[in-house]
């Protein structure tokens, strides 16, 4: 089955086809370990796993997914320092050296953040490399210096720059995002990662060493410029390492198209000579309130916010998932209860399917099978969640669990593990038993009753029922042994 994807480089949705037969090689930008994950961050990758999950499960594609690490960038290195507030005492400061810190603010944040992937459902083994920047100096550094050899590049007080009026002559730079050029003038240089549109200028590649920063040694036309990389560069060298350029798929939120995604399609096209990916696609914002959720503005919540609140994971997993993910998610507790609720509705109707009776009269097989292509076909239809949902919301409310022949309740039941593999949330099974602990009180008041039974003291058996009871359970009797139940609740 054939997916359909809006392509943010061609401005329209497309026809999705991997560029090597049968396998999709996808990237994502991952995080900068600096803090917590917010679900806000959390939202920018449950959409690649979500597209990785239909790639995989509907389209029937094997997918090599990469998400980087960002482990080193100005804001680790701001956070890094001694007393700020992201630094943990137990991520151990007991060095001077800024370098360890930042390398161990990195460390600490990443766990972090890799345990919260697994919490909120995406799957380690489903990744093919979680690369991490400064494991890619060596490749990072050999792009620099390419794209310095072609003519895009130049050096200027120790730190190297992209020579964007240079690769303006006879190349495109904008393609994901409209640019303001009015203010660009050539040999103007900008030494922030982050920047916006009207301050387009020479970005930076790798930045001067100074004193108190993380560094590594790069020779550059016999001299060495001892620094680190700039942002944008670790994505070039980093998808170019893992995958090969061009790869079939970039994802990121829609903040990054400008200047991240931008600037690394113009250094990896002036180093390797190649595009870098031949779909560009841009998850929206999860909003608190008509706002981005983000650090800075302080209105975020991470996801062990929510934990500790007694939410439940799936449900928020759920919740995301049932948004297109182009388009704007509006947080609030009332839409995660809402989603709960809807989620719920799908879990009792797969366990009904398990316990109800069969019907021979009733659906046919083919009927399930159609049901199935039009979920599908949604999914196919650039991700649209919602409308997948909608459709199987519309069949479990006209056809109750009971009203299907072997074959198709079977069928019925392979279709929600495909549809489980895409959304993760659910478990494809009877209802579990409920395995009760029965206290050792009540086991000694049982005792006690039976013995006062044999004994013909009635009384004293029926004090021992009445303690039983109070404290939950209850005896049922048979000819010659009894047994304890939980009371319902
Ligand atoms: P960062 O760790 O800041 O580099 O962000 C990691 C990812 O989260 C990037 O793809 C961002 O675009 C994305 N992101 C940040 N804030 C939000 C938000 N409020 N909603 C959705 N995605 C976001
Ligand atoms: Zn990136």
């Amino acid at each position: 089955m054939k997916l359909h994807l809006y392509n943010t480089l061609t401005r329209s949705n497309q026809l999705f086809a991997p560029l090597k037969p049968d396998v999709v090689r996808m990237y994502s930008c991952g995080p900068t370990v600096y803090n917590y994950a917010h679900i806000g961050n959390i939202r920018a990758f449950l959409f690649p796993d979500l597209l990785q999950r239909v790639l995989r499960v509907v389209c029937g594609y094997r997918v090599e997914w990469v998400m980087n690490i960002t482990d080193i960038e100005d804001k680790i290195i701001l956070d890094s320092s001694l007393g700020s507030a992201t630094w943990k005492p137990e991520m151990g400061v007991q060095t001077n050296n800024p370098n360890d810190n930042a390398a161990k603010l990195a460390l600490f944040y990443e766990r972090e953040f890799l345990n919260d992937l697994s919490i909120i459902g995406i799957k380690r083994s489903d990744f093919h490399a979680i690369p991490r920047a400064t494991d890619f100096i060596g490749e990072i550094t050999a792009l620099v210096r390419k794209i310095v050899e072609n003519g895009f590049g130049y050096e200027s007080d120790g730190s190297v720059y992209f020579n964007l009026a240079e690769w303006r002559k006879s190349e495109k730079y904008g393609q994901l995002f409209t640019i303001d050029t009015e203010n660009f003038r050539a040999g103007v240089r900008i030494d922030a990662d982050e920047y916006d549109r009207d301050q387009v200028s020479d970005f930076v590649l790798w930045k001067a060493h100074k004193e108190g920063e993380p560094s590594w040694d790069f020779e550059l036309n016999g001299k060495n410029l001892r620094g680190r990389p700039g942002w944008h560069i670790e994505c070039s060298a980093m998808g170019h390492a893992t995958l090969g350029l061009p790869f079939d798929i970039h994802t990121g939120g829609v903040d990054l198209r400008f200047p991240h995604h931008e600037d690394e399609i113009a250094q990896s096209k002036a180093g390797y000579g190649v595009e870098t990916s031949a779909f560009w696609c841009h998850n929206e914002f999860l909003e608190v309130e008509g706002t981005k959720m983000s650090k800075s503005k302080g209105n975020f919540f991470t996801l062990r916010d929510l934990l500790d609140k007694g939410l439940d994971a799936m449900d928020i997993r759920f919740a995301m998932m049932s948004a297109q993910y182009n388009s704007v998610f509006n947080f609030t507790f009332f839409g995660l209860e809402s989603a709960r609720k809807a989620r719920f509705r799908i879990q009792d109707y797969i366990h009904d399917l398990h316990e109800s009776p069969l019907d021979s009269s009733a659906l046919t097989s083919s009927y399930i099978s159609e049901f199935r292509r039009e979920v599908f076909a949604e999914l196919l239809n650039n991700l649209h969640t919602p409308k997948a949902l909608e459709r199987v919301f519309a069949y479990i409310n006209a056809h109750p669990a009971g009203s299907l022949d072997e074959e198709s309740r079977n069928h019925l039941i392979a279709f929600f593990r495909e549809l489980n593999a895409i959304f993760e949330v659910w478990v494809i099974s009877k209802r579990p038993e409920k395995h009760v602990e029965i206290p050792e009180e009540v086991r000694n008041y049982a005792e006690q009753r039976w013995q006062a039974k044999i004994e013909r003291n009635f009384a004293l058996a029926d004090q021992m029922r009445l303690k039983i009871s109070e404290l939950g359970f209850t005896v049922l009797d048979s000819k010659d042994s009894y047994t304890i139940e939980e009371l319902p609740h």
